[in-house]
């Protein structure tokens, strides 16, 4: 399974992508996390992009679809990844694409996590209010304000993306809002049963908020009911004679007496 995990900070990619990560026997690829590992250790793409990180830009394209490129190599991501944070521009996805076909790889597909902004916001407000009461220092990224700039950054560098595989029929929204659970049995959802996607997400194609409900088994037994052929066209498909229906029951009924009448 390859994947890539899309969504603004707080919308709770993490921890869904640790989730897949047990479930699917794949690895999690985090550009932050590896920049951040390569800046610890001092290496020459982390002396290059330290300034550029402390700064919140955005690294240069080559170095993360470099570092990409040479991941997906390792042995423990043949099974698959899940990747977190790349791409982020529509550039990197491209070189993503090209990067794939090259090494004969197809994505499975790309997840966008929903989340409302407003409520987000309102959650870190509260969980700063409830840290202090408690008398417990703040997260570093216990910061309304930062965490507005960095969904501001999204909104310009990322929401690109989200068009360009919605456009490519591979964005697949699931509502991220939910309880963490229903939004992990989404996920699932989408990546197990392709072949029974509801009816109303086909006819959308991937415009539609996947509703996580639709995770629950009760729904994934049971796939959209058929429209099932009316008789007469079944019967007719055969060869039989059209059903009398409608008008055409009265036409019959006339015939009928028109050969009464004859006999
Ligand atoms: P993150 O942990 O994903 O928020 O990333 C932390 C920082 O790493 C970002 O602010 C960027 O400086 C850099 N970074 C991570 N992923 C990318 C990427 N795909 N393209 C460019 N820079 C990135």
């Amino acid at each position: 399974m390859r994947l890539i995990l899309l969504g603004p900070p707080g919308a709770g990619k993490g921890t869904q992508a640790q989730r897949l990560v047990a479930k699917h026997g794949i690895v999690q690829l985090s550009t932050g996390d590896m920049l951040r590992a390569a800046v610890k250790a001092g290496t020459p793409v982390g002396l290059k992009v330290k300034d550029i990180m402390d700064r919140g830009d955005l690294c240069p394209d080559d170095i993360v679809v470099a570092i990409i490129a040479d991941r997906i190599d390792q042995p423990d991501a043949r099974n698959g990844f899940i990747l977190d944070g790349f791409p982020r521009t529509v550039h990197q996805a491209e070189a993503l694409e090209r990067m794939l076909r090259e090494k004969g790889l197809e994505l499975d597909g790309v997840v966008e996590l929903q989340v409302d902004e407003g409520a987000l916001i309102r959650r870190i407000e509260s969980r700063i209010k409830e840290t202090l009461e408690r008398g417990e220092a703040l997260r570093k990224d216990d910061d309304p304000e930062v965490l507005k700039t960095r969904l501001d950054a999204y909104r310009r560098q990322t929401a690109p993306l989200i068009e360009y595989y919605r456009e490519k029929g591979q964005l697949r929204a699931v509502d991220g809002m939910r309880p963490i659970d229903e939004v992990t049995a989404a996920i699932n959802w989408i990546f197990s049963k392709p072949s029974t996607k509801p009816a109303s997400l086909r006819k959308t194609q991937g415009k539609a908020t996947i509703p996580v409900t639709a995770a629950k088994p009760k729904v994934k037994a049971k796939p959209a009911p058929k429209k099932t052929k009316p008789a007469a066209q079944t019967r007719r498909a055969k060869g039989a004679r059209k059903p009398a229906a409608g008008k055409a029951a009265k036409s019959s009924k006339k015939t009928a007496k028109r050969k009464a009448g004859r006999r």
